[in-house]
């Protein structure tokens, strides 16, 4: 048997004892490939912006481990302080400085956060956020937008994008939980105005990612999250701004200081730990001090906080204080990357259409050149991408070694060590694989 039959056999092998064992094989459904027809991919390491499979191989990664690895996989200075931390105690279920201090941080630099709570996910976060709009404002109904995704809350799981994507509403999400939430076309503040009359004046909260990640890459429309917050401003409801992607991958301030929106309340995540679980939600004191035990709504965790997570998430801050022109940087090799896969697309004949906003892109496989041109503006134009050429682009990629996200709805990153070189190998592959898929 060749090497490459040898090593899909030796995939398979694994993925079906993990599948005995655990649902799918996987312990999170974006993991599983299957959008893409292959199994899924199982790794042993992951440094800068590599990563290794369990039986040797090498690819060049632009998952980024969904987000989190803005600086690589497994940077030296994360892991050193990691390490360092670990000498001292892996968990005190007490209160720590370092946890202050990068409390203190981080509301210094993003606006509109006057206080922050430390939690395990971004699934917690929002849904912690979500019970205290509740409370503060008496109210129960929530917008969300069709293809956001804001972690596996009930209130949520509806129309909403990444693994959950083009699967029906959630077997076990209650009749009310589907009733409360309503769901509104990204872009579309007309849409948004149609959902706050029919809720009749009992939305608690509009959540939001203020650059949307979990569809694709879709950005806002100029106006759009602007339109949000005069919305908010009138009805007395909250403005949540999820950043768990966009958090100091889009600037050092996040979303809300690049598109000038402050939000009410913000969600933090994924690059805030630098590869350890840690998120955050945050915002206006008078409503942070509703949080338990300042307040009455409760939000408590064994692993809240967790020292080794803190150490990271400061290892993080101070990686990023060190590197101001990293955003500008990021940017460049992504416009560069963007421009030569869409000539690469050209050239082939495929109607491709590449979105990007800072270091987030995705190549959307679309129908026809109309559709292309058009782009995806929110879940609607979903119907537009053509999935089985997504599907036959990512197998020629991945047999390149490239690895892209495993899905035609989900945002690919850039991290800082992503160059030239990296480029460079993926147009290549792209070059290779859109002439097969075309
Ligand atoms: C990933 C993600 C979440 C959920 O975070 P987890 O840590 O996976 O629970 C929430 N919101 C957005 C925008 C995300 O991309």
């Amino acid at each position: 048997m060749s090497v490459a039959g040898r090593h899909a056999g030796a995939l398979a092998k694994l993925f079906e004892r993990g599948a005995r064992v655990t649902p799918g094989g996987v312990h999170s459904p974006v993991r599983s490939f299957r959008a893409v027809g292959s199994p899924p991919m199982a790794l042993i390491e992951a440094r800068g912006a590599r990563v290794w499979d369990a039986y040797g191989r090498e690819y060049l990664d632009w998952i980024g481990a969904w987000g989190p690895a803005l600086l690589g996989h497994n940077p030296p200075a994360i892991a050193s302080a990691v390490t360092h931390q670990l000498e001292r105690g892996a968990l005190f279920g007490l209160a720590a400085p370092h946890e202050v201090e990068l409390a203190e941080r981080i509301t210094a630099r993003v606006p509109g956060l006057d206080m922050v709570r430390f939690v395990v996910s971004g699934t917690e976060a929002a849904m912690t956020a979500l019970r205290l709009a509740r409370a503060a404002t008496g109210r129960s109904a929530v917008v969300k937008f069709a293809g956001c995704y804001h972690g596996h809350g009930d209130a949520f799981l509806i129309r909403a994008g990444s693994g959950a994507a083009g699967a029906p509403e959630s077997p076990g999400v209650t009749e009310g939980a589907v009733r409360d939430t309503l769901v509104a076309r990204y872009n579309d503040l007309a849409d948004v105005d149609r959902a706050f009359h029919d809720a009749d004046g009992k939305i608690a909260a509009v959540f939001v990612e203020p650059v949307a990640g979990n569809m694709g890459c879709v950005p806002p429309e100029p106006g759009f999250l602007e339109g949000l917050r005069a919305r908010c401003d009138t009805t007395g409801a909250l403005l949540v701004f999820d950043e768990v992607i966009t958090g100091f991958r889009l600037g050092p301030g996040g979303a809300s200081s690049l598109f000038g929106v402050r939000a009410d309340l913000v969600l933090l995540g994924k690059a805030l730990g630098g590869g350890l679980p840690l998120a955050a939600y945050g915002g206006r004191r008078d409503l942070m001090r509703l949080i338990a035990p300042e307040g009455p709504v409760y939000q408590a965790g064994t692993f809240a906080a967790h020292p080794l997570s803190i150490a990271a998430g400061l290892a993080v801050l101070d990686a990023l204080d060190a590197d101001p022109q990293l955003w500008s940087r990021l940017d460049r090799t992504t416009e560069r990357l963007a421009q030569g896969l869409e000539a690469a697309a050209r050239e082939t004949g495929v109607p491709v259409r590449v979105q990007r906003v800072g270091s987030m892109w995705t190549v959307f496989f679309m129908w026809t050149v109309v559709l292309a041109e058009k782009g995806v503006r929110s879940w609607d134009d979903a119907g537009g991408v053509d999935r089985e050429k997504f599907a036959a682009f990512h197998r020629g990629m991945l047999s390149r070694g490239v690895l892209l996200p495993p899905s035609p709805f989900e945002t690919a990153f850039t991290s800082a060590s992503h160059g030239e070189p990296e480029v460079e190998i993926t147009l290549a592959a792209a070059r290779a694989a859109l002439a097969e898929a075309a």
